[in-house]
């Protein structure tokens, strides 16, 4: 069977991968010169299994309520004459309803916990180099009314096979000495063991190599602007390519991971996808006293900031906007971050030469991520994937590649089947 997977983030290469190795001749289309060059460039850098919650969970309402109108507030919604943007809204204060957090959260750590291993089962099988770290992620508490809701939380991950411990201040600082600074302010911290990290950028571009070598074609610079349908079924997609020269690309099946443009491709065919651009910031620093920089990587959790620590370099990011597909800097946000690793870990970083960077997180009001069929029989999804495409990546595109070759995915989780009749 001829594949053609649009777009080479996350979502399209691993897709590719696992469809290459399920037997199937695959295409990889991509508007830009290489993979993972838009949202999976220089995300949190977080394999984050230990938080499977969504952001539409029951407290979200209040909190964004108590964020609303300042311009650093880490989630912050720019009202806009945008029917998918109300729509989205609408559909993200229902899904922070008690019964549909807890289904939502079991989908992801289902999901998330297939796709960490998937993750390893690659990184052994192939030797690939992305940074990678392990030591688990540190969660940072600086209320004491959060510390009290830790055991609860960390009943729901054991209910998944998710490992964590919960930590006093000065066991979270034996584990990360580099936390000394913070001291007085923490109140305590969750210790996700068995989460991971790794550079997105570096494992989009060593995996594509491997697909090649295992006989995936990339196709980059090439933009899909139209598709043909025949009888109900696509027949091709149409693209231009960087010198603006028309093509046709022909396949039996085709798989949409064009991340937060995606919906936009779906509209071209009459399928709406709930999925919004929710835009996010990152630094990237350079560590100039590695005794300061934290091994572990960290998620504050007052202020929605993750850090890891890549390569020789620390990444910062965080923030999440919801104001359509603009990707204007903001010198607010990215302050933020800056102010953000200087004050928690002062003296670790030469911040004067921070690479910034932003992108779109291709989200559903759930967070859970679109795997599956669609109402056009040759049309598959692996898009969606909101805060978390980097933790999902590999399970999504095993279990995508699964469907398309109708075999069965292995996680417990709501894939998009095709309609009955
Ligand atoms: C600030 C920030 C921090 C994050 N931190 C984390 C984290 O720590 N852990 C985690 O798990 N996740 C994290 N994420 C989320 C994660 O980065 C995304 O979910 C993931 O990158 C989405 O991957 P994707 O392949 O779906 O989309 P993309 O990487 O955007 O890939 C889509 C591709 O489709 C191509 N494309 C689009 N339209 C067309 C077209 N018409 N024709 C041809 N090609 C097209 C694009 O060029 C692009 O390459 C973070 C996101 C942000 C913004």
């Amino acid at each position: 069977m001829e594949v053609l997977v649009i777009g080479a983030g996350l979502a399209g290469v691993s897709s590719a991968w696992y469809l290459a190795q399920a037997g199937c001749s695959v295409t990889v289309v991509d508007r830009q010169p290489g993979p993972g060059l838009e949202t999976s460039f220089a995300n949190g850098g977080q394999i984050s299994v230990s938080h499977p919650e969504p952001w539409a969970n029951p407290s979200a309402p209040a909190t964004v309520l108590r964020w609303l109108g300042r311009s650093d507030a880490p989630l912050l919604f720019r009202w806009r004459a945008d029917a998918a943007q109300w729509r989205w809204a609408l559909a993200f204060l229902r899904e922070c309803l008690p019964g549909r957090t807890a289904r939502n959260t079991g989908a992801i750590a289902r999901l998330a916990t297939y796709s960490r291993l998937e993750l390893r089962a690659l990184r052994e099988h192939l030797g690939l180099e992305y940074e990678a770290g392990d030591g688990g992620i540190l969660h940072l508490f600086e209320n004491a009314r959060e510390v009290a809701h830790l055991p609860s939380r960390l009943e729901t991950l054991e209910k998944f096979g998710i490992r964590g411990r919960i930590l006093t201040p000065d066991e979270a600082i034996a584990l990360e000495p580099a936390l000394a600074a913070r001291r007085t302010h923490l109140a305590g911290a969750l210790h996700g063991i068995d989460d991971e990290t790794g550079n997105a950028h570096l494992f989009c571009t060593a995996l594509a190599e491997k697909a090649v070598a295992a006989g995936v074609r990339f196709l980059p610079n090439n933009t899909v602007y139209d598709f043909d349908v025949i009888r109900g079924r696509i027949a091709d997609a149409r693209v231009f390519d960087a010198a603006g020269r028309a093509g046709v690309l022909r396949a039996d099946a085709f798989v949409l991971a064009a991340g937060s443009y995606s919906p936009q491709l779906a509209r071209l065919l009459g399928i709406r996808l709930p999925i919004y651009p929710v835009k996010g910031y990152s630094v990237t620093v350079p560590i100039i006293a590695p005794d300061r920089a934290p091994r572990l990587s960290l998620t504050d959790e007052s202020r929605r900031v993750v850090c890891s620590h890549l390569g020789d370099k620390l990444r910062v990011a965080g923030t999440a906007e919801l104001n359509g597909y603009d990707l204007a800097p903001n010198p607010t946000r990215s302050a933020a971050l800056i102010d953000w690793v200087e004050t928690h870990l002062p003296g670790a970083t030469d911040a004067s030469r921070a690479e910034h960077w932003c992108g779109l997180r291709p989200t559903t009001p759930s967070n859970v991520p679109l795997i599956g069929h669609t109402a056009i029989d040759n049309l598959f999804l692996n898009t969606g994937h909101g805060t978390l495409g980097w933790t999902l990546a590999c399970g999504s595109g095993h279990a995508l590649a699964d469907i398309v070759t109708r075999q069965r995915p292995e996680p417990n989780f709501p894939f998009l089947l095709p309609k009955a009749g």
